[in-house]
């Protein structure tokens, strides 16, 4: 368990000590990492600071509508707006990420950038880069982890409703809707306390989970037809996707979310996998159930990371070799990942 007053004392003085705050979320950014820059984003304004926010990429269709989303500079898209931002900040705040290379084509400036930096996350194994990092696996999300520094430095729980409304997305998206994640008896009076600011849930609720369009869902009904191979020997299920694939569904970013972790609902399929064909290489996602640890897995063979139970990785070269060294890797290594259940 992390002692929050340790840090909130430092954080809050890096706080009060900077003119000029940049908050900035890991690439291909999902619920949390959008929710806790958006919710620390309202906190700091609420109380006269100057921020501003980049993601390192574009975000997903269903994440838009959040209060503030059309704030977040999007580094690949406004390059030299974005640079300026970093040159002027004094402290720079990375959140739901501990890894430089999660900032993309944004690493370089804001890794040589001389301001502050300070990593608040809830991901195993943080990577020390940063004057200060704030880092509690134990939290269900990054936006959880919010809840407590503000309302520590806060003296009291901060009641504005965008700033509700944001960990509430990051809550309910980093454990689908609380069907997974290590989410606690803490967290259910955390988003007890975010309703009742008044938040409309039902609303949320919709944009997030009834908001696909009919292309998507044809595309899952696809995927699951044509594209999942089951591996019973393994307790494993894959699903792949072609860039043909994706082109004749119309895809849109943020299409394919939630598709990894339908296998699991298979009696006996404790690991599943995603691969999606991108330009040169493979995007993959994996989750697990029980203790098979997909973080450990992702990072040993695809250079990736992330939790316990979902991590995601990627792998240079086409699907067909991608494919082909999963399999390899899972045939030699299942066993020993399996051991640890
Ligand atoms: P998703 O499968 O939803 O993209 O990601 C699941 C989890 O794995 C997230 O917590 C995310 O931070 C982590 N993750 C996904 N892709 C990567 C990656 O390429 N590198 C690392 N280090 N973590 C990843
Ligand atoms: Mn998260």
């Amino acid at each position: 368990m992390l002692e929050l007053s340790k840090y909130t004392k430092e954080l809050s003085r890096f706080f009060s000590t900077s003119g000029n705050i940049l908050l900035v979320c890991h690439i291909n950014p999902d619920g949390d990492a959008i929710g806790s820059q958006l919710a620390l984003y309202h906190y700091l304004k609420a109380q006269g600071k100057n921020s501003a926010m980049i993601s390192p990429n574009n975000l997903q269709e269903f994440l838009k509508w959040m209060p503030g989303a059309d704030l977040i500079n999007i580094f690949i898209r406004k390059r030299e707006y974005c640079k300026r931002l970093i040159e002027q900040a004094d402290l720079i705040v990375l959140l739901d990420f501990n890894q430089p290379d999660r900032l993309g084509e944004a690493e370089t400036s804001i890794i040589s950038s001389p301001a502050s930096k300070i990593v608040i996350d809830h991901h195993l194994n943080p990577v020390n880069f940063t004057n200060l990092l704030i880092s509690d696996p134990e939290k269900c999300s990054t936006s959880e982890l919010i809840y407590e520094l503000v309302t520590s430095i806060n003296d009291g729980p901060f009641l504005s409703k965008q700033y509700a409304e944001s960990l509430y997305v990051g809550i309910i998206t980093d454990t689908g809707n609380f069907e997974h994640g290590a989410y606690s008896s803490r967290t259910l009076r955390i988003v007890a306390d975010l309703l009742d600011t008044g938040i409309e849930k039902e609303k949320i609720l919709n944009l997030i989970y009834n908001n696909f369009s009919s292309h998507r869902m044809r595309l899952q009904g696809f995927a699951l037809n044509e594209r999942m191979i089951i591996l019973p020997e393994f307790q494993t299920a894959y699903i792949y996707l072609t860039k043909n694939d994706l082109a004749s569904y119309y895809h849109v970013k943020g299409d394919t979310e939630g598709f990894v972790n339908l296998p699991l609902s298979i009696n006996g399929i404790v690991f599943s996998a995603l691969f999606i064909e991108k330009d040169g290489f493979v995007k993959l996602s994996f989750r697990s159930k029980g203790n098979f640890p997909v973080n450990e897995f992702a990072s040993e063979f695809f250079s990736g990371g992330g939790h316990l139970n979902a991590s995601g990785g990627e792998y240079s070269g086409t699907l067909d070799n991608t494919i082909n060294y999963f399999l390899k890797v899972l045939k030699e290594n299942f066993s020993r990942f399996i051991k640890k259940d």
